[in-house]
């Protein structure tokens, strides 16, 4: 059964809060929500390009989807009730933010048949949250989360890295909380300097530095294994290439690299081939499962490169018996 997702995107019109990575107050503008037959059609045709037997998700996102209007977050979820009674779409997923969750909204959810909602944690770190304006606390996140468990969704929690007055440490820790909180999918963000934004004025005036690329690879690289090891699916690393990080219109500074996920999966694979012992007369084999191959040979084959200056020739082998982080070698003469 092949499984599929339906993003529809809701921007939040008037955003009450202040990030200050974020520039939705400069934007909000220029953006609109969709109607109800742009949803149908945006539904009808992602439809028509899956293959059968599939299970559909459709998920809201794009703002906090709790943010707005109860009436109108009613009429969004019913235009998917008739999707879901024909057996279409299997569930909703929504995003939102840690203090927009009360009984009565998850109550409204459930009886429309949310699957899951994602929070925006970002960090669970005080100061950190203090210092970018999130506007919410640590206990906020905390609370929100039991509640969405007691009532029966699926528990996604979102962190961002590289904030103001966060460290290797307080990130860990933050991918730590995640785990013990209880959610079942997250994603990770470094944080980028955005035009128009708080942080850009901190930027320009030197009092906020991003973390260079190389910094958010290993960052990400150590709380990517504390997911992975957790069983928790890591549905997003970096953000999604859109056209104005691509072409820098936006992006002012920050870790920003189209294969962003890539290189962390490289570095990881990376620490892992520098614990075998090296012997340039050896011959070395190493098996991995089939899907992770390309990230153990590197990202435009940089770890294969390296293991070819410390080994006489190397091959990669596939066992379906590994998971996708586990690797077993052999050396030989
Ligand atoms: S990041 Fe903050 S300011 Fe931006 S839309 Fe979300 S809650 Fe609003």
């Amino acid at each position: 059964m092949r499984h599929y997702n339906i993003p529809i995107f809701i921007p939040e019109l008037a955003c009450p809060n202040k990030c200050i990575y974020c520039n939705q107050r400069f934007i909000s503008g220029q953006q609109f929500q969709p109607n109800k037959n742009e949803i149908i059609e945006k539904i009808n045709s992602h439809l028509q390009t899956f293959n059968s037997p599939f299970i559909a998700e459709l998920a809201f996102f794009g703002g906090s989807f709790t943010g707005i209007e109860v009436n109108k977050q009613i009429e969004y979820l019913k235009i998917i009730q008739p999707y879901i009674i024909k057996g279409k779409i299997e569930s909703i997923r929504i995003s939102t933010r840690p203090d927009y969750i009360t009984d009565d909204i998850l109550h409204i959810l459930k009886e429309y048949n949310v699957k899951t909602i994602e929070l925006g944690a970002q960090s669970l770190s005080q100061d950190v949250l203090d210092f970018s304006q999130r506007g919410h606390r640590v206990e906020d996140v905390e609370k929100s989360s039991e509640l969405i468990l007691k009532m029966g969704f699926e528990l996604g929690l979102q962190m961002m890295i590289g904030l103001p007055k966060d460290n290797i440490e307080k990130s860990i820790n933050t991918a730590n909380k995640i785990v013990s909180l209880g959610a079942k999918s997250t994603r990770i963000y470094p944080t980028l300097v955005i035009e128009n934004t708080e942080l850009a004025n901190l930027y320009r005036k030197g009092e906020y530095t991003p973390l260079s690329l190389d910094q958010a690879i290993i960052w990400t690289s150590q709380i990517y294994q504390i997911f992975h090891n957790n069983n928790i699916k890591i549905l997003r690393v970096g953000l999604h290439p859109s056209e104005s990080l691509l072409n820098r219109t936006e992006l002012l500074a920050g870790a920003f690299h189209v294969s962003f996920r890539e290189l962390v999966l490289t570095q990881i694979w990376k620490e892992k081939f520098l614990q075998i012992p090296q012997d340039k007369s050896n011959d070395l084999v190493i098996f991995t499962h089939p899907k992770s191959k390309n990230h153990a040979i590197g990202y435009k084959g940089s770890n294969r490169s390296y293991l070819q200056n410390h080994f006489k020739t190397i091959t990669y082998k596939e066992d379906l018996a590994l998971n996708d982080l586990e690797f077993h070698y052999s050396t030989g003469k």
